[in-house]
């Protein structure tokens, strides 16, 4: 009973207060303050001239609408800040909201009641006087200007908030285009930019924004910067949407392509699954052992093909890799030949002569089988073109039983062609080495880097860099190729390289590698290499009996001098590769039992000789000097000649001659003029004649100190008209007070000179040592001049 009465006392309180709150409290410089309920709205923003329904079913909304109805129908609404807060305290909401009047309201079964209303103004709550049974607020108006005169400016932001307005529309599929005219027929801009808003999908905060702006020129503006933000978001969606539509209706197509070409594949018999495939893959990584992380990274590629399409592009390049991966040689070893005679024999068997090549080779299996696990050493064969290098390299693989690998490095452009691309690459392919490893089937096979000299000549850098890590045995345990992406032990291959001269090897590489001297052949090695080697080889390849052709020595001999010139025995096996072509035609087209090719009728099947010059010329002349050369090719022989001529003095060099050439030339010459008297020369010669001096075969580059005592003794000759004798040749380099230096490749320059039929050459003293490399045959009818002194050099080489 008391508690009724309390409460019956409260309610005769309030309503009195209420009946004084529907009046303005204050109104001072057109600001108009009202105390009124509100109700906070969830998830809805009202704006001023929108007339909506909601429904309101919180024990305070349902007190305040109460509340309002007592009064004036006068209710403030504010959204509130998170539509999810059950019951908001007086921070939940925000204070600009819109002052409204209720038109109707419903009861709906349950306790919700539905409202309609219509927003009259914008307003801010000033204070919230108390926040039970309702809120209670103290609210400012806050009313729209009107706007009788519309300067430029602000039509022009209505018609741009207009056309931005219509893109939206247009963009969004769930408006209805006939708002447009509606709202096409606002004119004031306040409004326009009130009644967009309440249109648009968008965040509360948004919505919340454009109710806070007051200025009705920022009102518009911001609509319109919101429309364009909102129609670009729609537009994206579309985009994405209309994609994601395309892509399903192409994945569905390539579906049923593909059960369409498996049906025809089974019904063919043709495709294995590529399920089955994956399983064997799977099996053969098991199989091959391979390195943990190297098994990781293929099971990986594995899973991934299994989710793409196997038949895309991308499917195909990883198909390759695992391939690829799969076929490398993991794990097989080749067992070593351990019988030191065997491999003698067969060493034998195949080559003539290279004693130091062949020796070396049985020293390493002798320590190979001393001391187990021996890293391999890398050989270098150094030597002429033809002179058996490669062809000795794939002997040694069948003397110690391993397989066989060449890659030739000539003409190799970068690194990727050593050590791959990567598989970003379009069209990546493994490196070199690891296709040569593939093709090797062993992980310790003989492998041959050919013409490794090229590699320096024409790339320096990386190539060469990358070349050493595989040569390194420090490094090449764990050789790693672009392609691969996965270590690969190199570390039980043995290493071979051949080069025709060391010079253009990079010094890193160089320090590697173990030299072997292999150089050029005499007529007699050249003669017994043809008999016992190449002749019996090209009857076998060319079809024919042992019996069947018969070529004698002294045709052999021909060749070697009338159809070859060269240290090493390449063109040799060509021509007699010809004659066995020959040969055979003859046996089979006149049904010969066998054919005998003899000196006199060579013509017959080589045609006509093609190097008579080469031999001697016999007479001795003046001013033309035989000098000797070493070239990437071997020795040869270099004829110099002199002309003195009336002039005053020039001293002209042709011939393509290096700079050191002309050099040692010009050192020459002063050597001469300051011993004029001794030499029996007119001391005016560098005032009075002109002198040219010229190295026949232009078209060769010459270069090197070694033809300095050659030009000298040309020059003296021309000058004083002392014929030089032709049956001797000569090298050394001169220094200006006349010594003569040592020079190199004295071995292969004498044996061009006994190719020519010269018995006599002068070198320089210093050179006497190698005098000993020479092959015995060629040694025991060979005369050595050794000098010290162009003095000396003269004495010999000039005719009294
Ligand atoms: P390189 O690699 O030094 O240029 P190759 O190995 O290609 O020379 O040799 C050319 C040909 O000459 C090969 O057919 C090779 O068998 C043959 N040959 C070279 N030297 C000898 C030799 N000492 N004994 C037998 N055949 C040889």
């Amino acid at each position: 009973m008391e508690k009724e009465k309390r409460e019956d006392e409260n309610m005769q309180d309030e309503l009195a207060e209420e009946l004084t709150d529907s009046l303005p409290l204050l109104e001072e410089e057109g600001v108009t303050q009202r105390v009124m309920p509100m109700i906070p709205l969830r998830g809805l923003t009202v704006f001023p001239c929108m007339v909506l329904h909601f429904d309101i079913g919180r024990e305070r909304s349902v007190c305040a609408l109460e509340k309002a109805m007592m009064q004036n129908q006068t209710v403030f609404l504010a959204a509130q800040k998170d539509p999810e807060t059950d019951l908001p305290t007086r921070d939940d909401f925000y204070y600009v909201g819109t002052i409204a009047k209720i038109k109707q309201m419903l009861r709906l079964p349950g306790d919700t009641i539905r409202v309609l209303v219509e927003g009259v103004e914008r307003g801010e709550i000033l204070e919230v006087i108390h926040e039970v049974p309702y809120f209670k607020c103290r609210v400012m108006e806050i009313p729209e200007p009107e706007i009788e005169d519309l300067d430029s400016e602000m039509v022009a932001r209505m018609r741009n908030c207009l056309s931005t307005f219509e893109a939206y529309l247009s963009a969004n599929p769930k408006l209805n285009d006939d708002i447009y005219g509606s709202v096409a027929t606002v004119d004031q801009p306040g409004r326009l930019a009130d009644i967009i808003t309440s249109h648009l999908e968008m965040k509360i905060e948004d919505k919340q924004a454009v109710l806070e702006a007051f200025d009705v020129g920022e009102r518009l503006e911001l609509v319109s910067q919101l429309l364009l933000k909102e129609t670009e978001i729609l537009n994206l969606e579309n985009e994405i949407g209309s994609k994601v539509r395309k892509q399903m209706d192409k994945s569905q197509r390539e579906y049923y392509l593909r059960e369409q070409l498996r049906a025809i594949q089974e019904e063919l018999g043709v495709a294995e699954d590529i399920d089955e495939e994956i399983l064997r893959w799977r099996k053969q990584v098991k199989k091959l052992r391979l390195p943990a992380k190297t098994a990781a990274k293929v099971e990986k590629e594995i899973g991934r093909i299994s989710k793409i399409q196997p038949s895309s592009p991308e499917g195909g390049i990883i198909r390759t890799y695992i391939e690829t991966m799969l076929e490398l040689p993991w794990h097989k070893y080749t067992k070593d030949n351990t019988d030191l005679k065997k491999a003698a024999r067969i060493l034998d068997e195949d080559h003539y002569g290279l004693e130091k090549v062949k020796e070396r080779v049985l020293e390493y299996l002798a320590v190979m089988q001393l001391s187990n696990g021996l890293k391999g050493p890398i050989l270098c064969l150094v030597g002429p073109p033809g002179t058996g290098k490669t062809s000795i390299s794939k002997s040694i693989a069948r003397a110690l039983g391993r397989n066989f690998v060449r890659m030739s490095l000539g003409g190799v452009r970068d690194e990727a062609e050593i050590r791959g691309h990567r598989r970003t690459y379009i069209g990546a392919i493994p490196g070199r080495i690891i296709s040569s490893m593939k093709e090797a089937e062993s992980m310790n096979p003989v492998f041959l880097f050919d013409e490794i000299d090229k590699i320096g000549a024409d790339f320096r850098g990386d190539p060469a860099s990358a070349l050493l890590e595989v040569l390194d045995p420090e490094q090449n345990k764990d050789f790693t190729d672009h392609y691969l992406e996965a270590p690969f032990d190199l570390s039980k291959v043995m290493f071979i390289t051949t080069a025709n001269s060391v010079e253009t090897i990079p010094q890193p590489l160089l320090d590697r590698m173990e030299l072997i001297e292999v150089s050029g052949y005499t007529e007699e090695d050249k003669l017994l290499i043809a008999q016992k080697y190449l002749l019996p080889k090209e009857i076998k390849e060319n079809g024919m009996q042992p019996g069947q052709l018969h070529l004698t020595e002294a045709a052999i001999r021909a060749v070697i001098n009338g159809y070859t010139r060269e240290s090493g025995v390449r063109s040799l096996e060509r021509q007699i590769a010809t004659i066995c072509r020959k040969a055979a035609r003859r046996i089979v087209e006149e049904k010969k039992k066998s054919v005998r090719v003899g000196e006199a009728n060579l013509e017959h099947y080589l045609g006509k000789v093609r190097y008579r010059g080469d031999k001697l010329e016999g007479e001795d002349r003046v001013g033309v000097c035989t000098g000797l050369a070493w070239t990437a090719v071997g020795g040869t022989t270099l004829s110099v000649e002199v002309i003195s001529m009336p002039g005053k003095g020039n001293v002209e060099l042709t011939g393509q001659l290096g700079d050191v050439m002309q050099e040692s030339a010009r050192a020459g010459v002063s050597y001469i003029r300051a011993h004029c008297a001794e030499l029996g020369i007119s001391e005016d010669f560098h005032k009075d004649k002109d002198l040219h001096i010229h190295v026949p075969e232009g078209a060769t580059p010459k270069d090197g100190p070694s033809a300095g005592i050659t030009m000298c003794t040309a020059v003296v000759s021309a000058l004083s008209g002392r014929p030089v004798r032709s049956d001797i040749a000569m090298t050394g380099e001169i220094t200006l007070r006349g010594k003569v230096l040592p020079v190199g490749g004295i071995r292969e320059k004498v044996l061009a000179a006994h190719r020519i039929g010269i018995r006599t050459v002068i070198l320089p003293a210093e050179n006497e040592r190698d005098i000993e490399e020479i092959p015995a045959n060629v040694r025991r009818v060979m005369e050595f001049i050794p000098v010290e002194e162009v003095g000396q050099v003269l004495e010999k080489a000039l005719v009294r």
